[in-house]
């Protein structure tokens, strides 16, 4: 331990200069009696925290000073929000109760400060409840947004401030952050948050790429910034000659931006060309925003020639968050294209602070993309029935995609994310119209039910009253109101059939002579290996399990005793988490067989030695060994943070891992057989499976192979790319087929 030396004079200096610094920042909205009301805040907090520290040593209240400052300059929050992000601590941490702060600070905020207290604990319980506790978290939302935009504040500070945490700690926290909060602050508008969560969550979980690509960008500055200082001399120009004021300026792209290009794409960082956008802001009277906006895009485009497939024009139509602006992008020099992004003072603020600055701007609020979008989350948390964590995927596809606008056959509007089908959009009108669907006319051309509509589309859903909600149709609806309206109906109807198959199953047990109760029931569940009860009734009703082979499972009964001792049950996982964690080292080693305890690579990732893995506790199958960066791991982490513990290898290089290569080239004559030289004779690697796929001279395949670590496989790849005619070799995590079950 780090021996502290305090200076207790110097901190009380310090925590009056931050208390300054929030005062200062607050101006913009303090009325009269404010300043009086934030410092009871500031006194308060002060004194019920004077004996707590963080994790750095420093003194607790350096904390809610911090999330109350962000509120107030990063969001653009009032006074009760300044008050409630000091005081959002002090019920859940201190001896102060709800029943002070209403007495001291009245209705409204003891309100939010619940509020605030009840979704502390969404990620931190031991409790299998997590998601249930995420939609609590969204009612609040729907209660009042202020709680969530506190929420998002505390967030952001805790991220900032995280490097003294612990490292299982710091992955946990930064896969919550990137499952819901980056999204959630996306929903809002906060860009300039969502940008900085995802690239510190980055630099966590991926902190090798992430100091890869920050030292990239940072190697090609000047070069940058001379090209965009040519780009933007022109239309500076230009601009002041027709008499419109604005600012110009390059903006670089976030690092998780950039690699989220990267890995969707599949290219090397030399490869995006995107590195920057460019961003005018004009200043505008209100009743010139869209025509000054129009004429600087027509001042761009008169320089540069525009790609016509990526104007997009969010002032005509804001998204659902508030943003508006003027997309394109143009041919700059040298080849390169480059992306414009023209919009007024006023729109630049409702991008960056969001919601907050929208309110500020809308008189009345009631007709803002916003309520509307606040308003369908509340009949969604009424109306769902679906399982928690299934709820928050859906849910959590729909913060982060955007929108496209249809028509009804007579005229009215509906914003509906991108990709939705016809099917989705008869369920946003109503759900019984969706329930019904048989198909649609799209401008007037009949459509099957999965067509995907394009913006400005007019569209009319045909129905017949003989039709149901199908299964498959979860394949293709992507609104989260779809989805849970069809999941509900497909359960009503399962519950329905499986009324009829816990008849034929009791009749069966009787014959056997087994007890019909809840126990047993469960049992004959998990030796069929079904999820749920309910699960196995509609498989017996479906005649989808022999029924001959409950004597099987009557035979494995009578065995029971000679149980495997290391299997583990759900109720032991407490225990084998006490177990893991007490170790000395609470680090679970893998890669030599020291170790008692069980574990297993799991395959939807496919770790190898080197990489940065955790331990996931599952219930049936021990501790499965994931890498930080799997694409199952956020909601893993995220979800049951309480079953992850922390893993690390330990060296040896007798032991060889299965890992996936896809390999891309131009078909030649020998290619494979080129390959599996590299692969078999040079390397002396052990290959599992070979598939190739050649499209008109194009090679496209995916190699298994077995290597020792991460070094090894570094260099059969470095090797592989020097075999003539192939164009990249890149390792693959996982076919996105293979999700995992977290039980
Ligand atoms: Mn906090």
């Amino acid at each position: 331990m780090k021996e502290l030396v305090i200076d207790l004079e110097a901190e009380k200096k310090e925590i009056l200069k931050r208390y300054r610094a929030l005062l200062k920042a607050s101006k913009a909205h303090l009325q009269k009696g404010d300043k009086r009301l934030i410092r009871q805040a500031f006194d308060m907090a002060l004194e019920s925290h004077k004996d707590m520290r963080r994790k750095s040593g420093e003194p607790y209240i350096y904390h809610p000073i911090a999330v109350a400052q962000i509120a107030a300059e990063e969001i653009g929050l009032g006074t009760t929000s300044i008050v409630c992000a000091l005081l959002h601590d002090v019920v859940e941490d201190t001896a102060i109760t709800l029943e002070d702060i209403e007495r001291e600070f009245g209705k409204k905020i003891a309100r939010i400060i619940d509020g605030l207290t009840k979704i502390s604990g969404v990620f931190d319980t031991n409790s299998s409840l997590q998601a249930e506790n995420f939609r609590k978290m969204l009612l609040t939302l729907a209660d009042d947004v202020r709680v969530i935009l506190i929420k998002l504040a505390d967030r952001l500070h805790n991220m900032r401030t995280m490097e003294f945490m612990p490292r299982d700690k710091q992955l946990k926290i930064s896969s919550e952050t990137v499952y819901l909060y980056a999204p959630l602050a996306h929903r809002l508008g906060l860009y300039a948050m969502k940008s900085e969560l995802e690239d510190l969550s980055m630099k966590y979980m991926e902190s090798e790429t992430y100091k890869f690509i920050a030292r990239k960008l940072n190697e090609k500055k000047a070069e940058r910034e001379q090209y965009v200082r040519e780009f933007v001399g022109p239309i500076k120009e230009i601009l002041e000659e027709q008499g419109l004021k604005a600012e110009v300026y390059g903006r670089p792209k976030s690092i998780h931006s950039i690699w989220n290009k990267m890995r969707k794409k599949g290219i090397p960082f030399e490869e995006v060309y995107d590195l920057f956008a460019i961003r005018i802001i004009l200043d505008s009277r209100p009743e010139n925003e869209k025509a000054d906006c129009w004429k600087a895009y027509s001042i761009v485009t008169d320089l540069y020639r525009p790609n016509p497939d990526r104007l997009r024009d969010w002032i005509s139509s804001p998204k659902a968050n508030g943003y508006e602006s003027l997309h394109t992008t143009v041919m700059g020099p040298k080849g390169q294209w480059v992306e414009v992004q023209i919009r007024t003072q006023r729109m630049n603020e409702i991008a960056e602070k969001g919601f907050a600055a929208h309110w500020k701007y809308k008189e009345s609020s009631s007709d803002s993309g916003l309520d509307q979008w606040i308003q369908k989350v509340r009949e969604l948390l009424k109306s769902s029935e679906a399982n928690a964590l299934d709820f928050l995927d859906d849910f959590k596809m729909n913060l982060f995609s955007d929108e496209i606008f249809i028509f009804t056959p007579k005229g009215a509007l509906m914003q509906l994310p991108t990709d939705a089908t016809a099917l989705d959009f008869a369920f946003e009108i109503h759900s019984d119209l969706g329930a019904k669907c048989i198909g649609a006319k799209v401008n007037h051309k009949l459509v099957p039910l999965s067509h995907k509509l394009q913006n400005g589309d007019q569209v009319e859903i045909i129905t017949s009253s003989k039709q149901t909600p199908k299964e498959d149709w979860l394949n293709f609806v992507v609104t989260a109101k779809a989805k849970s309206k069809i999941k509900s109906s497909l359960k009503e109807e399962k519950r329905r059939i499986g009324e009829e198959g816990k008849e034929i199953l009791e009749r069966k047990l009787k014959s056997l002579k087994i007890t019909y109760n809840s126990e047993n029931i469960q049992k004959i569940a998990n030796y069929f290996k079904f999820l749920s009860t309910l699960d196995l009734f509609y498989n017996v009703a479906k005649g989808h399990i022999d029924l001959k082979d409950l004597k099987e499972y009557q035979a494995s009964e009578k065995a029971v005793e000679h149980r495997s001792p290391d299997r583990i049950e759900a109720h032991q996982i407490e225990g084998l988490i006490n177990k893991v964690k007490t170790k000395d080292s609470d680090t679970l080693l893998i890669g030599e067989d020291l170790q008692k305890i069980d574990y297993k690579l799991s395959t939807c990732c496919n770790p190898i030695p080197g990489d940065d893995v955790f331990g996931f506790i599952t219930v049936n199958d021990g501790i499965k060994i994931h890498r930080t960066n799997c694409p199952n791991a956020t909601k893993l982490m995220a979800n049951y943070g309480y079953r992850v513990v922390k893993a690390k290898w330990t060296s040896q290089k007798e032991l060889a891992f299965l890992t996936g290569l896809r390999i891309t080239g131009i078909d030649e004559v020998g290619l494979i057989n080129r390959l599996t030289t590299v692969i078999s004779n040079d390397f002396k690697v052990n290959m599992r499976s070979i598939t190739v796929d050649s499209d008109e001279g194009i090679f496209e395949g995916s190699i298994m192979v077995y290597v020792n670590d991460t070094q090894h496989l570094d260099n059969l790849i470095k090797r592989l790319k020097q075999v003539k005619g192939v164009t990249s070799v890149t390792r693959f995590d996982s076919e996105p087929q293979n999700i995992v079950k977290a039980s």
